[in-house]
């Protein structure tokens, strides 16, 4: 079985934007994926949440 990768919406936890796209790797990362990214509508960083 070849190794499959989803893609997840990471967003804003703040303003609610959908600021960044990125793959996961299930076996890698198991649970929702929670980051610290610039938001250019908060114009700082803030917490995104993977998007369910
Ligand atoms: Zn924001």
């Amino acid at each position: 079985m070849a190794s499959k990768r989803e893609q997840v919406i990471l967003r804003c936890s703040e303003c609610g934007e959908e600021n960044y796209i990125s793959s996961r790797n299930k076996k890698l990362h198991p649970d929702r994926m929670e980051t610290m990214k610039y938001c250019n509508v908060c114009r700082k960083k803030t917490l995104h949440k993977e998007k369910k």
